[in-house]
């Protein structure tokens, strides 16, 4: 069960687990990877029997079973108490074959993720993978993408051995800041796998990932790319690579090389503050560092599941040995706040998390649909009266009611039927959330309730 589940954290409750940096495959997305990815990317078996795709001869990605399984990946979830999975293509992606293979391979994986997240709405979100090396193909799936649910964007840390801040992919960019979206950077073989003989050891895993990352990220700080586009939200992958631990070699390179600030005013220590980082990585020291670096309020909870590597397990342990606010936000807080979840879609895993969140934000705003009423918004503010623990235990409730367009005043007061059951909806939005408020209501579900007569359907989002 998830964070919902009053068995497994009654005693000490904390934020849903939303984990941003998980992969899932089809083997449609396989096979035209074997059939269109040769030469560059084969497939044959490595050391112990599995096979990995290979990159210039150096194996870099293996496929297993459970990337093809989304029953297997609720039941796993449920076991680990991962409550929203925010799942990804992994690579290579679809950065081969012809522009029209590319635009295909993009499409069977962003296809099979939004009928997941039609399957299980409340447990699993998407981040869409598009064929950047061809640019009008890759803003028109975007588009698409966007349509069916995708939340986001995954983008491998190079595009075939380009930059990420090539100018070739600078429309993309601007696209994906005008919706304001989070993208993850997730590493792929880097350039020169054949040269650095990195097919030894499956090198690539251990050291050619993280370095991919953090020449990509690198780039982006040193090249302005965070002054031009302010509103999209990267995710460094792994902890986002090695930069915690050289960031402040790169403020070196800042101050004393005059290459280093030809694109930026501003130095690299101050950039990684507007930059995310996912946990995923496998020593408490390492995950304190990112905290450190890249600030508690960017940090986000990642598991790698299912790759061989993955560790579900030990990176909620790690997140969980985090300070109390830390460890809240690392959990889930942060990921609820940068993405613009869509609407509707919410379980109560993520009401769970918005609750978790009012200790910080105080404000959650609430649709709701009136059975055979107009839709309302109602703005709730909560104001925490008096704290034990880290529950909020009473709560003082503010609502202000706006139609749909935003609307107020009089035409609110006029729907009577609003300021009549804001006490119950007082009641109703803090049991939803699990505080205790006065009143009466009826619970007929996670998301319903019923007052004098009258339905309610509720979804909070949580406001920025
Ligand atoms: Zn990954």
């Amino acid at each position: 069960m998830g964070a919902g589940d009053p068995h497994r954290r009654d005693q000490a409750p904390m934020s849903a687990v939303i984990d941003v940096h998980t992969h899932m495959l089809n083997h449609a997305w396989l096979a035209l990877l074997e059939k269109h990815g040769r030469p560059r990317y084969t497939l044959k078996a490595v050391t112990g029997g599995l096979r990995a795709i290979h990159l210039d001869g150096a194996p870099f990605m293996t496929p297993v079973p459970e990337m093809f399984d989304w029953e297997l990946r609720i039941r796993n979830m449920n076991r680990v108490g991962i409550d929203v999975s925010v799942v990804s293509l992994t690579c290579p992606n679809v950065y081969w074959g012809s522009a029209a293979v590319s635009l295909k391979a993009a499409q069977v994986m962003n296809e099979e993720m939004a009928r997941a997240r039609k399957s299980w709405p409340d447990r699993i979100q998407w981040l869409c993978s598009l064929p950047w090396q061809h640019e009008k193909a890759a803003l028109a799936e975007l588009k698409r993408s966007l349509k069916t649910g995708a939340c986001g964007v995954m983008v491998l840390a190079n595009i075939g051995g380009k930059a990420l801040t090539d100018p070739a992919f600078a429309k993309i960019w601007q696209a994906i800041d005008d919706a304001k979206l989070p993208v993850l950077i997730h590493p792929t073989a880097p350039p020169g796998v054949k040269e650095m003989e990195m097919a030894h050891f499956q090198l690539v895993a251990s050291i050619g990932f993280t370095t991919d990352t953090t020449l990509a990220v690198a780039r982006m700080i040193y090249d302005g790319f965070f002054d031009r586009f302010q509103q999209l939200k990267i995710i460094a992958s792994h902890g986002g690579g090695t930069l915690p631990y050289l960031i402040g070699r790169m403020d070196q390179c800042y101050e004393h090389i005059p290459a280093c600030r030809t694109r930026t005013a501003e130095k690299p220590s101050l950039h990684a503050r507007r930059i995310y980082a996912d946990a995923v990585v496998f020593t408490d020291e390492a995950l304190a560092m990112a905290v450190n670096v890249f600030g508690s309020g960017n940090v986000l909870y990642g598991s790698d599941y299912p790759h061989t590597i993955g560790d579900p397990i030990g990176c909620l342990a790690r997140v969980d040995r985090l300070p109390d606010g830390a460890r809240d936000r690392v959990r889930g807080q942060n990921a609820l706040r940068i993405f613009d979840f869509p609407r509707g879609a919410f379980g109560a895993a993520l009401e769970k998390a918005g609750a978790m969140q009012l200790a910080g934000l105080r404000r959650v705003e609430h649709r709701l649909n009136f059975a055979a009423k107009k839709r309302l918004i109602v703005r709730v503010v909560y104001e925490p009266a008096q704290r034990s623990g880290k529950r909020l235990d009473q709560l003082q409730v503010v609502l202000q009611a706006a139609d749909e367009e935003g609307a107020r005043g009089s035409r609110v007061a006029r729907q009577r039927s609003v300021a009549d059951e804001i006490p119950a909806l007082a009641a109703f939005a803090g049991a939803v959330l699990g505080c205790r408020a006065g009143g009466q209501q009826q619970r007929q579900g996670k998301d319903r309730a019923s007052h004098a007569g009258v339905d309610y359907s509720l979804s909070p989002r949580v406001q920025k």
